[in-house]
């Protein structure tokens, strides 16, 4: 049901949740399913407001990095409202670091396809002796078109709109009582609490709750710390000669896993030893081909004729007949944890009277490394099987910056782990040392592996949910 009145809502509730993204409405959905009400408390309205979005505003401090005004949505169904809709599983490596392991979201899969409307299924083979072919799907869900109605319709579930979290106070680990603004301020008691207001505010909010209630929430927590997203960089352009590539994908029995006779891509990664032998960072290697032609750029071929002259003059490479294919590589790079990039607050606060957030963001060193070793091993394979040639982009060879792009993904500040001083969430959310207070969202990410993580919050979430309802 949709609430337009606080004073409407009962006092003693079993579950608020304070965010309605995809990580709070799948916590949300799952209570329901086992018959636990809970309160989604949405900060903002059902559609875009710009006067909402403005207090997404903040702070970035280092290397270029969107606006946060612009890289999540502060509505109804949360940055669900412009997501790309990419899906991707994480490796199981990517779990060395966690407290949970893959196997401990299988559960919940099935659940998080539903949400997502995925229908296809999620494959990983071999493609040659260090790399692995894999796919994504797609998911066409706006959590706002979606579950809007349902939500509306429910016994179970409780939305109270344009209603920001401005506090939540309590002692010894136990919060008591959520202040809230809608009109009026306004307690709400619960049992339990849930933060679901994404990967930025979730450390935001907890910060400045910390701040306020010294004995809620232990100082040695490294709240904000551990921030990390996916950096995504084009690294080289290359050319793949038809015929010896299908070839390549018959005899490796994996050719029904490419589809390369119109404009389309494919994604490699590294696989468990490449990766471990080199110290690398997961990646996602992601191959868009189109059929060559003569508009190919001119200075790709430059680099090519300097690199390998001999394929420029015998492979006849605009040949109608030979169909082959002209590539562009970009790589979506795993980010190592840092303490040095995190959220911390302003002196500033937003009308709210809440301090904006400062996200000081760069890359490692090690993310042009570890592209370095993996595009040069790519260039190596299409070399060696006389498959393909690639051009490498100069920066990975030299100091200079390099433009890049990252993935809106907004992950750890709150992550998951055993210890409270590297990590502020155990294994089921639950923050350290607090007897009722969870995070949902990327930001208990302990790891960012490649993936898209959408997907693998809807999963930690259902299970949050699970768990729960379990307590
Ligand atoms: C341009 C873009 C493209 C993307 N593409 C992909 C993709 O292809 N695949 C993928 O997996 N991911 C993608 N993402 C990331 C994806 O959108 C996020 O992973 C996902 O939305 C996170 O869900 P969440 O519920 O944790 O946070 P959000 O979706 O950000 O939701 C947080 C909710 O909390 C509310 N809130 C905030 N503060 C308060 C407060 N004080 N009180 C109450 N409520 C509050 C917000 O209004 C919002 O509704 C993309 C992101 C962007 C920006």
């Amino acid at each position: 049901m949709i609430l337009n009145d606080l004073e409407d809502l009962k006092q003693n509730n079993y579950v608020v949740i304070i965010g309605s993204g995809p990580a709070g409405i799948s916590v949300a959905l799952q209570l329901e399913k086992k018959g636990i009400s809970s309160v989604i408390i949405e900060a903002g309205d059902i559609d875009f407001k710009e006067k909402s979005q403005s207090l997404y505003d903040g702070t970035i401090i280092g290397e270029s990095y969107p606006d946060l005004k612009i890289s999540r949505l502060r509505q109804f169904g949360g940055t669900s409202g412009h997501w790309g809709g990419n899906c991707v599983e994480m490796d199981n490596y990517d779990f060395e670091r966690w407290p949970i392991k893959k196997i401990d979201l299988e559960p919940y899969k099935k659940t998080a396809y539903d949400i997502l409307n995925i229908k296809g299924n999620f494959y990983k083979k071999s493609f040659n002796e260090d790399l692995d072919v894999f796919n994504l799907n797609w998911s066409n869900v706006r959590f706002k078109d979606k579950y809007y109605q349902k939500i509306k319709d429910s016994k179970k579930i409780t939305l109270i709109l344009n209603c920001p979290l401005l506090m939540l106070s309590g002692k010894d680990g136990v919060v008591e009582y959520a202040t809230v603004k809608k009109k009026n301020k306004r307690k709400i008691k619960a049992k339990y609490f849930i933060l679901a207001a994404g990967g930025i505010e979730n450390s935001r909010l907890l910060l400045w709750i910390r701040k306020q209630n010294e004995n809620l929430l232990d100082n040695k927590l490294p709240i904000g710390k551990f921030w990390m997203d996916h950096p995504y960089h084009s690294v080289a352009n290359g050319i793949l000669f038809n015929e010896k590539f299908h070839n390549y994908l018959k005899k490796s029995e994996i050719e029904k896993f490419f589809d390369t006779n119109c404009e389309n891509s494919f994604f490699l990664s590294p696989n468990k030893n490449f990766l471990k032998k080199f110290d690398l960072l997961n990646t996602s290697i992601n191959i868009g081909i189109k059929q060559l032609d003569k508009n190919y750029k001119k200075d790709f071929l430059y680099k090519l004729k300097c690199m390998a002259p001999n394929i420029i003059k015998k492979k006849l490479l605009f040949n109608e007949s030979s169909k082959n294919y002209e590539f562009n590589i970009s790589l979506l790079k795993e980010q190592k944890p840092s303490e040095n990039n995190s959220i911390s607050l302003s002196n500033v606060k937003d009308e709210l009277g809440i301090p904006k957030p400062i996200l000081h963001w760069t890359r490692s060193e090690n993310v042009r490394k570890s592209s370095k070793i993996i595009i040069e091993n790519f260039a190596n394979f299409l070399v060696s099987n006389d498959i393909g040639r690639i051009a490498v982009d100069e920066f990975l060879y030299n100091n200079q910056t390099y433009e890049h792009k990252n993935g809106y993904h907004h992950l750890g500040g709150t992550r998951m782990g055993l210890n409270k001083n590297d990590s502020v969430v155990d294994k089921n959310c639950k923050i350290h040392d607090t007897k009722n207070l969870f995070v949902a969202g990327s930001s208990v990410f302990t790891t960012a592996g490649h993936a898209y993580p959408t997907l693998t919050i809807t999963q930690i979430s259902t299970r949050l949910g699970d768990y729960i309802s379990n307590i």
